[in-house]
């Protein structure tokens, strides 16, 4: 889709968008992709995206860093995941953060049909509601991969779709400490950083890495209150 012309203000398209979901209309966004990238805020707020769990250990580890150092976010979760580690998932909405719809079992949509993608969304939905009793708003697509037309499927099934606007790489696998210099030297306001529960190695330096990005000033917040902070100073 065209990007928001710039005459618009930014929070009132976002407000429209947050209000349509709440109502249970069709969003027309791909957060991370229409907006600008990083969202326009002043002060160190970012949002911190967790992909693939919630795995037994690895998300955890995140948790209790996020715990420690006050911070919140937004976990793409994977509804057979969700089924296999129910107290995780329930954990992670006790605790403050955000979840998103990660599909049902992570498969690589280019090789379903629209009834098939549907009914990977139904089934994840379905089990999220039942474990947590929330409703996931945001769609994450596995892998980040969406063709255009199954963005527009997944849009009229009401979901806003959630894109990263900063890659840590950490699903590369790189050596030890890559990670942290890649968020630590390119985190910036607004950005929103893709991480995964899926990697262990890059999962037990997430701890460190929050508390300096804590030393530092910066505070992760769920997608949401972020783009709530976007509307609020625009
Ligand atoms: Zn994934």
């Amino acid at each position: 889709m065209k990007k928001p012309s710039r005459s618009i203000p930014l929070w009132s398209i976002l407000l429209l968008q947050l209000v349509m979901l709440c109502h249970g209309q069709t969003a027309s966004l791909v957060i991370g992709e229409d907006l600008p990238s990083p969202l326009p805020i002043a002060d160190r707020k970012i949002a911190f995206l967790f992909d693939d769990g919630p795995l037994p250990g690895n998300t955890a580890t995140i948790l209790d860093a996020l715990k420690k150092t006050g911070m919140k976010a937004t976990f793409s979760v994977v509804g057979k995941n969700v089924q296999a580690s129910p107290e995780l998932a329930r954990r992670i909405v006790a605790e403050g953060h955000e979840l998103a719809n990660q599909t049902w079992s992570h498969p690589d949509l280019s090789k379903l049909s629209p009834e098939q993608i549907l009914s990977e969304l139904q089934k994840a939905e379905e089990v999220i509601h039942a474990t947590t009793g929330v409703h996931a708003r945001f769609f994450r697509p596995p892998d980040g991969q969406l063709s255009p037309e199954n963005a527009e499927l997944i849009k009229s099934a009401g979901y806003l779709i959630l894109m990263p606007t900063f890659d840590s790489g950490d699903w590369r696998c790189p050596p030890a400490g890559m990670v942290r210099k890649a968020i630590l030297d390119g985190v910036t306001p607004g950005a929103m950083i893709l991480a995964h529960d899926s990697f262990p190695k890059s999962v037990a330096e997430m701890p460190g890495i929050l508390e300096e990005l804590s030393k530092r000033g910066f505070e992760s917040l769920t997608v949401t209150d972020l783009l709530l902070q976007a509307v609020a100073q625009n």
